[in-house]
């Protein structure tokens, strides 16, 4: 099933055109990459799909609701997600509390301050963590994580949204090697239990060709390539422009 239609996007700048005519498809439970050097328009894609910025033309068909021109909020209760933003979290509550609160949004309530070591969603929140491997840490604030595990603190808040599509840009700044594949691991599973759709960018091409099934590679806003990582890495397209070899 399609999750997610993309079609002739198109953004400029003051003439920079960011996004120019890019269209592809993803599927429910997919893993896509969207990968391309600096500059090459990844952050506007992503911008344009969670409706942070308008695009110019072109049209987005998530499920079967055409988003193109939607709100942030009202996109992300359809149920497409982003993750791995550090505001998303609270830093004097406790991983546990930083999960309630997001289910409790997911569930449109109002967080109840009046009750004590709230129990509201616990045992939801509790499961959560346990699938991102933060069981042992539910109750530390989280201020006081490791960064690693901030960003799994972080995968568990969006996940209690119960996205369908998860947008994902640059999951792993910031982190070490090992870190990094570990998170990338954890995403890949989590997105196979869940049949969960996944658009992700990386600098790491070990992480990108080891988690996703496919890759879309962009240079100076236009899509240049499409395929999965054995054929992307035998592109010489992709080679050429993107990995700074001659073709
Ligand atoms: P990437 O994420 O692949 O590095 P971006 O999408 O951030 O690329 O940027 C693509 C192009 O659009 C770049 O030339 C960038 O300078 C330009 N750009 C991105 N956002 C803006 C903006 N808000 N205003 C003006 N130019 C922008
Ligand atoms: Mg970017």
């Amino acid at each position: 099933m399609t999750l997610l239609r993309v079609e002739n996007l198109h953004k400029s700048f003051s003439g920079v055109h960011a996004v120019a005519d890019v269209s592809f498809n993803l599927a429910a439970g997919e893993i896509l990459a969207l990968i391309g050097p600096n500059g090459a328009g990844k952050s506007t894609c992503f911008n344009l799909l969670n409706g942070q910025i308008l695009p110019d033309r072109g049209r987005i068909i998530f499920a079967d609701d055409d988003i193109t021109g939607k709100a942030p909020r009202d996109i992300f209760h359809l149920g497409v997600g982003r993750s791995f933003q550090v505001a998303a979290t609270f830093a004097s509550m406790s991983a546990r509390e930083n999960v309630q609160m997001a289910l409790m949004s997911h569930a449109r309530q109002i967080w109840r301050f009046d009750t004590p070591a709230s129990q509201q969603h616990a045992a939801e929140a509790d499961t959560l963590l346990d699938q991102v491997g933060m069981a042992a840490l539910a109750a530390r604030p989280c201020g006081t994580l490791a960064y690693g595990d901030l960003k799994r603190l972080e995968l568990a808040v969006a996940l209690a949204n119960a996205p369908r599509l998860l947008l994902m840009d640059e999951p792993t700044a910031g982190m070490a090697p090992a870190e990094r594949h570990k998170l990338m691991k954890l995403v890949r599973r989590l997105a196979h239990d869940r049949n969960l759709g996944i658009l992700f960018t990386e600098h790491d091409m070990g992480a990108v060709f080891s988690t996703a099934d496919r890759i879309l590679v962009m240079d100076r806003g236009a899509l240049i390539a499409e395929g999965n990582p054995a054929e992307i890495r035998a592109n010489p397209k992709v080679r050429a422009v993107y990995l700074g070899e001659e073709a």
